[in-house]
């Protein structure tokens, strides 16, 4: 059967004990069968370390979609590197991160299988030479290059209780046996060949120009076609229908020199004409856009590329030259050829030979593939408009929710059944169940048991005693300006301003929760962890006002974290500056555990709105269009905001007048903001949001009105099941079809 090749260099998995034997539908036994040995099933699953090959959301899209890939029913494996280290681990000393390496091998990786009978080699550097062959054509031979063994490690991905079993394979790196280079020790081979899979780079939003960066995705790539290509020869004479067997998708930029390594492929080992083997690869690309943040549309200088992989780098040379004229001939406006030019100023311009190529092109939320379309790729939409499509994001509710929320599984259970863990457009059954007096209470029960994990949880970590009545107000996801974590603290600031100042003013007690991981180079980022915390030391040891305010910073989230915050929150902040995320997938976990959105019109936010109005969700904030609006006029001025609005103007002296500590310490921020014109329009916003939060007060205290909130968003989130995603992908995309159960 036709299948799909998932190409990421990322693939947040996080633990697997729980979520394999529940797919494979022995985790009650072995939780008996354990128990009579006076074993806690979640002792064990405590001991597993949490496989972080990713930065964050686009990370753990892809380990999603496998999950729903598997349990779906559809043939597809995912491909990437086996990173020795993962994603850093995160320490908090002195009121700032520290990065601590991951070591998550160390105890062996129990799922995975080493493969050394499918190795293959992978080359870099040499230089060309063409040779002319008998039929007059010549020939191009890479001589005197590198060469590097890659070695297949699988990972099974179990589908829920279906019998099905695809792959998710991690290349490594080992020297050559062969092979080896005639210019170099082998002891500087060696290194460099360890060097290749150390590990992940830590930023999912800039590249730095890394030469091990660019080899380490030629590799995942070069090794990924060369092991996909030679298991398709055994059953096939030529690869002229390759695409009636596979379709290969790229997520995001990363693996885009996937595309020329398939025409070297072709035309190098198979001797295929250039225009059949374009043919064939323009049939058998998709890629997906992850982001409009104009320093993740990945840009690499020509000289690496040349450096490093020189056939490469004259196939792509040759499809720029071909598409310039093809934009040429079709526009006829050479502002265009050079806007949708893949190579200019020196550089290789990634996404703008994905979009040449691929047959499709997709954004990751509604409102982000309109942004794609009508803003930043403009001119290849209005030139080859039927690329484009949406497929928003989603998320495995299996892990989500019914691994995740045990005690939300039970209360759902006695509602509507089970259904819904295969076919989650079942959850609107509890539409009709959210006036059932019974019901309400029992979701406050559930909210209430799962608050006091995560307390529990932040009690024996943090050492900070929470109240389980108090509002749990959360954002946890990568730290990063557009995300905005500045707005939610500059507001926790103004309350504990007003409380400090007015003690006629009440509010129902909050605690609010953070947690994300800044770039190791991200100095900003760095910085608003260090205020989150000075803010958090501050309020959490002043009397009076810790009464209704507490403010927690969980160190090192990631997975398994997740797994615990997510059940346990009323409030789901998602307050990016509109237009700029994506989709975002932690507003979908949140959601499907019951927690209100408080969130601007963005990304796959615009969807949860749609669904449930203006009654279960708090919008605020200025418009994606509003926002372009201000920046073409330079209509807005961060000082005005702050010389009319003294209680703004105290948020931001704060910053500098010691209250958070050392007077000095937050100038970056202060700076940032203020000379800045305030980049992502945290002040223009300040007011709506001070509006929004006290509107989430309000709601929050009537209690069985609040739960009816809750469950119509529980009851309308099946749409964000990554189940729906992958249908849709493979339905309009990929046209792979499902392997029947039985
Ligand atoms: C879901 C998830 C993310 C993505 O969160 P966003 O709020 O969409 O940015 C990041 N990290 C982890 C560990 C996650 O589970």
């Amino acid at each position: 059967m036709k299948q799909v090749i998932y190409f990421s260099m990322e693939f947040l998995i996080g633990r697997l004990l729980v979520n394999n034997m529940q797919n494979l539908g022995i985790y009650q036994v072995a939780k008996e069968g354990l128990a009579d040995f006076n074993i806690n099933i979640h002792d064990l699953e405590e001991k597993e370390n949490d496989a972080g090959l990713g930065n964050g959301g686009l990370g753990r899209l892809a380990a999603c979609f496998m999950d729903s890939i598997a349990s779906c029913g559809y043939p597809g494996h995912g491909y990437t590197i086996r990173y020795e280290y993962g994603f850093f681990r995160q320490k908090i000393e002195n009121g700032k991160q520290i990065e601590v390496p991951d070591q998550w091998l160390t105890l062996g990786n129990v799922w995975e299988i080493r493969k050394p009978k499918h190795a293959v080699e992978v080359s870099f550097y040499g230089h060309i030479e063409w040779r002319q062959g008998e039929n007059g054509r010549s020939y191009c031979h890479l001589v005197n290059a590198e060469h590097i063994r890659c070695v297949p490690y699988d990972m099974p991905v179990i589908g829920y209780e279906n019998k099905i079993t695809n792959t998710l394979r991690l290349w490594s790196a080992e020297p050559s046996s062969e092979n080896l280079p005639r210019n170099k020790d082998f002891h500087s081979y060696l290194s460099e060949t360890r060097e290749l899979c150390h590990g992940l780079y830590p930023d999912d939003s800039t590249e730095k120009g890394k030469m091990l960066r660019l080899k380490q995705q030629y590799l995942l790539v070069s090794a990924s076609l060369q092991s996909v290509l030679k298991s398709y020869l055994k059953e096939n004479r030529n690869f002229d229908n390759l695409s009636s067997r596979y379709v290969f998708h790229l997520n995001d930029t990363h693996p885009i020199l996937a595309i020329p390594e398939l025409m070297r492929i072709l035309i190098d080992e198979f001797y295929y004409e250039w225009d059949k083997a374009w043919e064939i690869t323009t049939s058998v690309f998709a890629y997906t856009n992850h982001t409009v943040m104009a320093e993740a549309l990945e840009k690499w200088p020509v000289s690496y590329i040349r450096t490093l992989l020189p056939r490469i780098y004259l196939i792509i040379e040759e499809i720029n030259r071909r598409f310039e004229i093809l934009v040429r001939n079709s526009t006829g406006q050479e502002e265009k050829v050079r806007s949708m030019a893949i190579i200019k100023d020196s550089m290789v311009h990634m996404t703008n030979l994905a979009i040449a190529t691929c047959f499709s092109v997709n954004g990751v939320a509604a409102l982000h593939t309109e942004i794609l379309k009508n803003e930043i790729f403009s001119d290849f939409y209005q030139l080859m408009p039927e690329k484009f499509n949406n497929k928003t994001n989603g998320i495995t509710h299996r892990r989500w929710l019914v691994f995740a929320n045990p005690e939300l599984r039970k209360l759902l259970a006695d509602c509507i059944g089970e259904d819904y863990i295969c076919n989650p457009n079942q959850l609107t059954k509890i539409l009709e169940n959210v006036n059932n007096k019974k019901m309400l209470r029992g979701f406050l029960d559930v909210k209430k048991q799962r608050k006091k994990i995560l307390a529990d949880y932040i009690y024996e970590h943090n050492h900070i005693k929470l109240d389980v009545d108090s509002i749990f107000d959360i954002q946890v996801k990568r730290l990063h300006s557009y995300k905005r974590q500045l707005l939610n603290i500059f507001h926790v600031i103004y309350l504990y301003q007003r409380l400090r100042a007015d003690a006629n003013f009440k509010i129902h007690p909050r605690t609010f929760i953070f947690g994300a991981k800044a770039a190791p180079s991200y100095f900003f980022a760095k910085k608003v962890i260090e205020l989150i915390l000075s803010v958090g030391e501050t309020i959490n040891n002043d009397p009076y006002v810790s009464q209704f305010i507490k403010v927690v910073f969980i160190e090192n989230y990631d997975v398994s974290k997740a797994e615990i915050i997510m059940p346990a929150a009323d409030i789901s902040e998602q307050i990016s500056t509109a237009g700029k995320e994506a989709s975002g997938t932690g507003n979908m976990k949140f959601m499907l555990n019951g927690a209100i959105t408080l969130g601007t019109l963005d990304g796959a936010n615009v969807e949860i709105y749609n669904l449930v109005g203006d009654d279960n969700m708090i919008l605020f904030g200025l418009k994606n269009q509003e926002i372009n609006e201000l920046r073409k006029n330079h209509s807005y001025n961060v000082w005005n905001v702050y010389n009319q609005d003294n209680e703004i103007k105290q948020v931001i002296d704060s910053l500098k007048d010691g209250t958070f500590g050392d007077s000095n310490k937050f100038n970056e921020i202060y700076n940032e903001i203020m000379y800045k014109n305030d980049e992502y329009f945290v002040l223009a916003d300040f007011r709506d949001y001070c509006k929004a939060q006290q509107k989430a007060e309000e709601w929050y205290k009537e209690r069985e009105q609040w739960a009816k909130k809750c469950l119509i968003n529980i009851g309308n989130s099946g749409f964000f099941s990554s189940d729906r995603t992958i249908g849709d992908y493979a339905k309009e995309i990929w046209h792979l079809k499902q392997i029947s159960d039985k």
